[in-house]
């Protein structure tokens, strides 16, 4: 449980000797419990203390991870249940299953998706970071030769899938090196398959039926001396599946419950056999709360919007995306170019950007810094007016690589064309389209 400034302040020598960068141990504490500083930075608190007080740092949901290096997977270290109260920290892993009962086209179709299901947005490369295999022939050599393909052929973070703990075993030491997902503890084999997740260092599910099962589950994991633990409710209907993140992320936020305190695992593939309707289903889980989501397969036109709909979510919502202030050379420019001005809201940029791209116009776009707010937004607030973007332009140096003096602004700011005449004397002030969609039209259309 999260402990208040004057609880932590109990915790610290009280010597105010600064060592910490703040003038007294109260200030130290304060910022400690508001998260602003890390307990590292007082080098004279006392062993005990040390261990009280990360035990109680220790987020709500702990952070698990799936995986080894750059490609690892970060779940869990939540804390909130709503994104607007500060932001979602780690994205859910989208996951494909591959089972030892297809034939060999399949499983490389399945891991070609993984590797060209990939979409630039708003300058980040978003795609899917998780192969689920499962194994149902009931052969172990079976299933450890498709563990060895798929780990040979794909980068993708692994979850391995067996009732049959020989089975889990053999798999799981052909790939421990990758750290994979075992897949899963239950109460009738804890024992085995905890012994198995601490002899590879691996993260593991606790899966049982219900949440008072998972509760016992997770504390009999938990003493046994594991970390890395996610948690599997085993409901198989969306609505009790629904139901159960919700108080599961409510017990571990509200009630500071550890035995739920664990990302989940959630398998619309288990839910339904219409793959549009799994979709649908695995978006509700994005939203509300999964840390893992297996889906049968998936195609562009359903991956795309889970994608999406991940990405806008787990954005921070005190950090708007924002461009970089500056002038961008779009299709080769020269001193002839049209010249366009646009907020730094990253969406705004990425659309205007790609619409003169495909326009193949050679441009100048001058992007504002206007805090991450779209170009209506930041319109409104005052923030992408005549008095800013005039000056913003003569400081910018684009007078020295254009010869014509002609800007094109957004038509949603066309009530500033006035005031920019003022602040840009001698310049010709344009009208440009409201609508993205519309610019390579209006590009064609340039005269310098
Ligand atoms: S370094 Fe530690 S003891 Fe010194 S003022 Fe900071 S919190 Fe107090």
């Amino acid at each position: 449980m999260a402990l208040s400034g004057i609880q932590i302040f109990k915790l610290l020598p009280k010597t105010n000797c600064g060592d910490c960068g703040v003038p007294t141990c109260l200030a130290f504490a304060m910022s400690l419990a508001a998260g602003k500083a890390e307990l590292s930075k007082c080098p004279h608190v006392s062993e005990e203390a040390k261990a009280q007080l990360s035990e109680a740092s220790a987020p709500p949901i702990l952070p698990v991870t799936i995986g080894t290096g750059e490609k690892a997977l970060k779940l869990g270290a939540e804390t909130v249940m709503f994104r607007h109260e500060k932001r979602f920290e780690n994205a859910p892993g989208i996951a494909i299953l591959i089972s030892d009962t297809m034939d060999d086209a399949e499983v490389n179709a399945r891991m070609g998706k993984i590797k060209t299901l990939e979409y630039e947005r708003v300058g980040l490369t978003l795609s899917t970071e998780l192969i689920a295999l499962k194994a149902e022939s009931g052969d172990a050599a079976k299933f450890t030769a498709l563990v060895n393909k798929v780990k040979d052929g794909s980068d993708a973070n692994l979850i391995l899938m067996s009732d049959n703990v020989d089975v889990l075993t053999a798999a799981v030491k052909a790939c421990a090196d990758r750290k994979p997902l075992i897949y899963a503890a239950t109460t009738a084999n804890a024992d085995a398959v905890s012994a198995l997740a601490k002899e590879t260092d691996c993260p593991v599910v606790a899966k049982a039926d219900g949440l008072e099962e998972l509760s016992a589950l997770t504390e009999k994991l938990s003493a046994a001396g594991l970390k890395n633990i996610v948690i599997d409710s085993g409901s198989r209907t969306v609505k009790q599946a629904l139901e159960d993140q919700i108080v599961i992320r409510s017990a571990a936020l509200n009630k500071q419950y550890r035995p739920l305190g664990y990302p989940t695992i959630t398998f619309p593939t288990e839910m339904t056999d219409n793959p549009m309707k799994e979709a649908l289903i695995a978006s509700i889980f994005i939203a509300k709360y999964a840390g893992i989501i297996v889906l049968s397969d998936f195609q562009g036109e359903s991956l795309f919007p889970l994608l999406v709909e991940r990405l806008n979510i787990y954005t921070d919502p005190q950090r708007p995306l924002a461009t970089e202030q500056g002038i961008y050379e779009i299709n080769n420019p020269n001193e002839n170019s049209p010249l366009m001005v646009t907020s730094n809201f990253s969406l705004t940029y990425f659309i205007v950007s790609g619409e003169i791209e495909n326009s193949k116009v050679p441009s100048y776009l001058y992007v504002q810094d206007t805090e991450g707010l779209s170009v209506m937004t930041s319109w409104a607030a005052g923030k992408f007016s005549a008095d800013i973007i005039g000056p913003a332009i003569k400081k910018s140096g684009i007078e020295d690589k254009i010869k014509h003096r002609k800007l094109i602004i957004p038509g949603y700011i066309a009530a500033e064309s006035g005031g920019l005449e003022e602040e840009l004397p001698g310049w010709e002030i344009m009208v440009g389209p409201r609508e993205g969609a519309h610019i390579p039209g209006y590009l064609k259309t340039w005269q310098p």
